[in-house]
């Protein structure tokens, strides 16, 4: 960040796909962005800068980012010198070849490269064109500014990154290593959103439970949530994505002893059957993930478990699938984020043949949801008639009367109330159970 620039009156929209790591990214560019005089919009048609922040993590996004990059590109006829840039995974994946495909893209950007934006536009603005930064040697620098779309709830970086290669999975070659932030910035970074008034903070990273294992004298991921958990006027903590073969005993246990950690834990499974898990490289097994959910629920007996899920993987039968389907019956997830698989170039599931049709990972699709939408109606009914704790993030959309907010458990709350109420913890007697939020009345 040596060349700030400053220009006057700019305007930037930003369209983000794909995961909470990617929204966050872009926080982070706007937030940047700003420190060199820009303003976001929310019309692209009058932005000086158009950034669009890629996922490649499945075909469906990328597809939607080339073609949403193709709309933009006509506001090059009414305004020449409007740049438009590709951020995020796809930028990382394609590098120049997006350039070269793209005629009026002006420049690609990596997520390890985010810091070097102010200096790009720099670049830019004297004219220069068909940039490429990608990459992730020297290190991205993990003290970039606190966005201020950071409010009563923000996403706190903790890691970037992953090494573990699920057969599948394009991250580790999109994200780099594994690199764990040092827990001093991490406490640093919420205190500092606690005096702006954030109250619930939720902790990133592609696999959050290896926190600092390849760092030596460095917290642990427990010890960071204890330290994280005695933090003065911080609410409530979450943190995702977990993997199942790294989630300890400590980690169960903090559930019972960290006042502020919300009961809510994220832990895909990705399939029921161990032969498919097995050739996705997750390292554990169905069995194992049975016994690890089994005690987060007696460690936390509240807690809310969901997951992501994929249908169609190289190989998977229909007893495969049945597999799956049993597992969801066995766990009964409160939620559940389900995927078709496609093959991502550079895999290692990308080499094998890619056997199940669209129309049977459609079919798959629709029994898997159906499945869990009865789950989840049914976990809703369950909390009819009891008191919860509420954080009121706002007013509901759909009438001015109602308040919005979220149990500890991660689940919408809708109920009567003024907006004075922003931000307050309130207590909701819960009256009904819908499929995706919850009803009540405020208690006392
Ligand atoms: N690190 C997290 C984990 O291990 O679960 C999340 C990784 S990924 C960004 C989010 C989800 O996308 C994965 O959990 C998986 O279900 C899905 N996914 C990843 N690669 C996929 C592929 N090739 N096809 C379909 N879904 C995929
Ligand atoms: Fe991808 Fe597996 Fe890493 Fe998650 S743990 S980011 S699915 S390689």
């Amino acid at each position: 960040m040596s060349d700030k620039l400053i220009v006057m009156e700019r305007r930037v929209y930003i369209k983000t796909f794909g995961c909470q790591m990617n929204e966050h990214d872009s926080e982070r560019m706007l937030a940047l962005l700003e420190e060199c005089g820009y303003h976001e919009t929310v019309k692209w048609e009058e932005a000086d800068l158009i950034l669009v922040n890629t996922c490649t993590v499945r075909e469906k996004p990328e597809q939607k980012a080339y073609s949403i990059v193709g709309r933009f590109q006509q506001i090059k006829k009414n305004n020449p010198d409007a740049i438009i840039g590709i951020a995020g995974c796809v930028a990382q994946q394609r590098g120049e070849e997006l350039l070269a495909r793209i005629p009026a893209l002006d420049f690609v950007l990596g997520p390890g490269k985010i810091y070097k934006l102010p200096e790009i536009l720099h670049e830019m603005h004297k004219g220069m064109r068909g940039v490429c930064t990608v990459g992730f040697e020297n290190g991205c620098p993990t003290n970039l500014p606190i966005p201020h779309t950071q409010q009563l709830r923000a996403y706190v970086t903790i890691m970037q990154g992953c090494d573990n290669f699920c057969s599948y999975c394009i991250v580790p070659s999109v994200r780099g290593r594994e690199r764990s932030r040092p827990s001093g910035e991490i406490l640093a970074e919420i205190h500092a959103l606690v005096q702006r008034g954030t109250k619930e903070v939720t902790l990133l990273g592609q696999n959050v439970n290896s926190y600092a294992n390849n760092t030596p004298r460095e917290l642990t991921f427990p010890q960071l949530l204890a330290k994280i958990d005695e933090i003065p006027g911080l609410e409530r903590i979450r943190f995702t994505t977990s993997h199942p073969k790294d989630l300890t005993e400590e980690i169960i246990e903090a559930f019972g002893q960290l006042k502020h950690l919300c009961e809510h834990f994220h832990l895909p499974f990705q399939a029921g059957s161990n032969a498919v898990l097995e050739r996705m490289n997750r390292g554990h097994t169905r069995e194992e993930y049975l016994a690890k959910t089994k005690k987060l629920r007696e460690a936390a007996p509240q807690i809310s478990i969901t997951a992501d899920v994929m249908v169609g993987f190289p190989g998977e039968g229909e007893e495969d699938f049945l597999q799956t389907l049993k597992l969801m019956r066995q766990v009964e997830f409160d939620g559940l984020f389900s995927f078709k698989y496609s093959p991502r170039k550079g895999t290692r599931a990308a080499q094998w043949r890619d056997d199940c049709t669209s129309e049977v990972k459609q079919r798959r699709l629709e029994i898997l949801q159906e499945l869990q939408r009865g789950i989840t109606l049914k976990k809703n009914k369950e909390l009819e008639g009891t008191a919860k704790e509420v954080l009121v993030e706002g007013r509901s959309r759909n009438s001015p009367h109602t308040m919005k907010g979220r149990t500890r458990c991660n689940r919408i709350v809708n109920f009567p109330g003024g907006s004075e109420l922003v931000g307050e913890l309130v207590t909701v007697k819960i009256t009904e159970g819908l499929q995706n939020s919850l009803r009540g009345g405020r208690c006392g």
